[in-house]
């Protein structure tokens, strides 16, 4: 519940707070944001105005993979890393299925016992409700204010399930895909896709025994990657094998991912991805705005269930029932 909005602070007070870095007044920022009050709306959407100009400045990560592959442990570390060179990192979570009670969920600051005692990190754990696309603009409203108040590297985490990594890679400028080696996981990237959508492959675990399974298994992933038309002529995305646990192979990932904005920013990629993620987010909200002063049109919210359940049963065509919504929104074509 936030405390924030009705008795809190000041839109003057939270700008000037999250402006200078106050990691308690940026959390009650991101509470407001996430609130699903109507009376939050109005204020968060000028806090988000007011902070626009200090945005943009970070580097944005995400990072992905199955449970247990080690994203916690590998954030952590690589997180420690960055601060001991001078970074200040927030970690984000997209994911929808999170819930507050029970197993460990993303973002959770205990999964990342070090930099949760970090002045220099910040840790937010995905919002508990909400559908992907809900939970999706949430986050990138949350990174915009991770990146006013100065966090200068920002990491996306979400599992391996569903959509949410795609919405992920959406909304960052590095995707990075953490596997395992052996245990029926080789290749396993290529089946689901999601190789398509990665900017660097990390097999995780590459420690102690396990230093050969995944040195072949990395071998395996580069030779699929180079029958995979890339996605850019100046990026070729890389296989590496890093130790999460250990901080083995984490500062040659970095080093890639540097790489990555020093070539895509020389060659305009960068930007224009940037570009097609902001006019991306436009049109989610935009038609997230639109559903909803659909439903809050009393005509409408009276029909729709009725039509909903006409559709389910095949009694009504859905782009019959679209028709039909829109003309009692007034908005239709006829
Ligand atoms: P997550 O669910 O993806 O966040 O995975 P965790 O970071 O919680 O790691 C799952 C388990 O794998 C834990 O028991 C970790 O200690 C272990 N683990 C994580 N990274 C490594 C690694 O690099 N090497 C080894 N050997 N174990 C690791």
């Amino acid at each position: 519940m936030p405390r924030a909005a009705t008795a809190g602070p000041r839109l003057d007070d939270y700008v000037a707070g999250v402006r200078s870095g106050d990691r308690a007044m940026l959390a009650r920022a991101i509470t407001l944001v996430e609130s699903t009050k109507p009376e939050h709306a109005a204020h968060a959407q000028a806090l988000l105005q007011a902070l626009l100009p200090a945005t943009r400045r970070a580097l944005r990560l995400g990072v992905t993979g199955v449970p247990g592959v080690g994203k916690s442990t590998t954030i952590d570390q690589l997180g420690m890393n960055l601060i001991a060179a001078g970074h200040r990192l927030a970690v984000l979570a997209v994911d929808p299925t999170s819930k507050r009670t029970g197993g460990s969920i993303l973002g959770d600051k205990t999964r990342m016992s070090r930099l949760a005692q970090e002045p220099n990190a910040f840790i937010r754990p995905s919002p508990t409700s909400g559908t992907l696309g809900g939970v999706t603009r949430k986050t990138r409203e949350t990174m915009a204010l991770a990146e006013a108040a100065g966090f200068d590297v920002i990491i996306v985490e979400t599992v391996g399930v569903g959509q949410s990594e795609i919405a992920v890679a959406d909304m960052v400028d590095f995707f990075l895909v953490l596997l395992l080696a052996g245990g029926g996981d080789d290749l396993q990237g290529i089946k689901k896709g999601i190789i398509e959508i990665a900017d660097m492959i990390a097999i995780n675990k590459a420690d102690g025994d396990n230093v050969t399974r995944a040195e072949r298994a990395a071998a395996e992933y580069r030779a699929a990657l180079q029958i995979l038309t890339p996605r850019s002529a100046t990026w070729s995305p890389p296989v590496l094998t890093i130790s999460g646990r250990e901080n083995i192979g984490l500062d040659a990932l970095w080093a890639k991912i540097l790489e990555h904005r020093d070539k895509t920013k020389a060659s305009g990629e960068f930007d224009l991805r940037r570009q097609r993620q902001a006019v991306e987010w436009m049109r989610d909200m935009l038609s997230d705005r639109v559903m909803e002063r659909l439903k809050s049109t009393p005509k409408v919210a009276e029909r729709l269930p009725a039509l909903e359940a006409e559709v389910r049963a095949g009694k009504l065509l859905p782009t019959l029932a679209v028709d039909e919504v829109l003309s009692l929104a007034g908005i239709g074509s006829n």
